[in-house]
């Protein structure tokens, strides 16, 4: 498998640390807000990035911050007269609840940065007695001077880095480019004490806490937003680097690309911002996986509802494939498609393995599923159920076909009988009432030669 690191621009074969073991940290949200599908355009790659590792066989850890002490939050709280802690605590289920519905649930451990303060206060002072930081009178500071490569991860040299830092009204900084690790105290913030008085840590220094704690100095990938390159994921580096001596931090930096709506950048200012929740009332989460992954993680992607809905239909045809797969009635006959269907899960692999190529991918799923509606008659049980399996294997990477729940499904199953009944009696007001009634909820049926069989949509 080949992943593109951003530090080195290229795709490099991926090689784990540890074997088998494959330790993932991405940075989570700072929870002051309700999370948009920028957000969710970030963690379901993610996601589906450590479940296909998961696929081929790798033990993977998949660790996310919460940063859950920030100037945003305590700006937030202090707007509505709130604890900011009322502020953080609430976004931070919010942002959980939006991640299951979206069924992001390959992080193995959630870490909120307020639950590392030791571990941050023992990562300043280490920095503070090798000599990469110091004190002023409002906080701790990373000196960037002291580590030249400074500017390695974002392809800047650090004389543009210093000569590109705004000026800033901080005179204690030697640099203005110099960023802070610990934050001193002030009226109306939260704080913790340190040895440099009471205060509360800068955001860069959450990450490399947790990191070293879970991981040690050094792991496997670290994923983001694009955005976060510079100077978030530069400070990181700078910071670990400088306190363990060793180098890479990490091996392989992943960045997502931008999402843009209607070809313009998403932003409050702009007042274009779609929530993960307002979106989800109208698309199924599995359909806005599909759409999401069906454009590269590192290149743009624009949504629009025309977009999606261009997406919709190839994606449907996944679903009404998958489904009447599912009530074949297979023959008791030699398998002949077998050695086949491998070749496509090879060709799918094949793209998922090559920097994660999600869409090339998506387009090998859509040529099986046309081999699927072409050959289904004639499979075998052998040939229907690998084809199943591949399926349902691609399903527990990409989660994009509709979730079933048990009791809800003895529920439509139930109807569906009670529509073959009115219909053997002639009563097609009520059959077909029973069948728009479905389809107005989502669940669409099809009368075929295998009988009815019906799918979300
Ligand atoms: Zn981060």
């Amino acid at each position: 498998m080949k992943l593109y690191d951003t530090l080195n621009r290229e795709k490099k074969e991926f090689k784990p640390i540890y074997g088998k073991r494959v330790n993932i940290f991405v940075c989570g949200p700072t929870v002051y807000d309700y999370s948009h599908i920028g957000h969710a355009r970030t963690y379901i790659f993610f996601d589906t990035f450590s479940e296909y590792l998961r696929y081929k066989g790798y033990e993977v850890f998949y660790l996310q911050n919460i940063t859950d002490v920030d100037d945003k939050i305590i700006k937030k709280a202090n707007d509505l007269g709130v604890d900011p802690f009322e502020i953080s605590k609430k976004y931070y289920n919010e942002y959980i609840q939006d991640m299951l519905k979206l069924r992001v649930n390959g992080v193995n451990l959630y870490a909120p940065a307020t639950f590392y303060i030791n571990e941050i206060i023992d990562q300043v002072k280490r920095l503070l007695e090798k000599g990469y930081a110091y004190v002023t009178n409002d906080g701790v500071y990373f000196d960037i001077s002291k580590f030249p490569e400074y500017g390695k991860l974002s392809h800047q040299s650090l004389d543009s880095i210093k000569a590109g830092a705004r000026v800033d009204i901080n005179e204690n900084k030697k640099n203005p480019a110099d960023f802070a690790l610990w934050k001193k105290r002030k009226e109306g913030e939260p704080f913790w004490p340190s040895p440099w008085g009471d205060g509360r840590p800068g955001w860069h220094i959450e990450d490399t806490a947790i990191t070293e704690f879970h991981f040690g100095p050094q792991y496997d990938v670290h994923g983001g937003g694009s955005d976060l390159i510079f100077p978030h994921h530069e400070c990181e580096i700078a910071q670990m680097e400088s306190v363990s001596g060793k180098k890479p931090m990490v091996n392989y930096w992943l960045h997502t690309g931008l999402l843009t709506v209607r070809q313009e950048r998403m932003g409050k200012s702009m007042g274009n911002v779609i929530n993960i929740r307002e979106i989800l009332k109208e698309v199924r989460p599995e359909l806005l996986r599909f759409f999401l992954l069906s454009s590269h993680y590192r290149s743009p992607v624009d949504y629009s509802p025309e977009s999606l809905d261009l997406a919709k239909q190839s994606w449907e045809k996944i679903v009404i494939s998958h489904s009447k797969l599912k009530s074949l009635n297979a023959k008791e006959s030699e398998p002949v498609f077998v050695a086949e269907i491998n070749r496509f899960r090879k060709e799918f692999e094949n793209a998922m393995d090559d920097d994660m190529n999600t869409p090339l991918a998506i387009s090998v799923i859509q040529s099986f599923i046309a081999f699927v509606n072409k050959n289904m008659e004639k499979f075998s049980n052998l040939d229907k159920e690998s084809a199943l399996t591949f399926l349902e294997d691609i399903d527990r990477i990409m989660k994009i076909l509709p979730r079933n729940d048990s009791s809800v499904e003895k529920f439509i199953e139930i109807l569906l009988d009670t529509r073959k009944l009115t219909k053997e009696k002639k009563l097609f007001e009520i059959s077909d009432y029973i069948r728009l009634k479905l389809r107005e909820n989502g669940i669409a049926v099809e009368d075929t030669s295998e009988g009815q069989i019906w799918y979300r949509i």
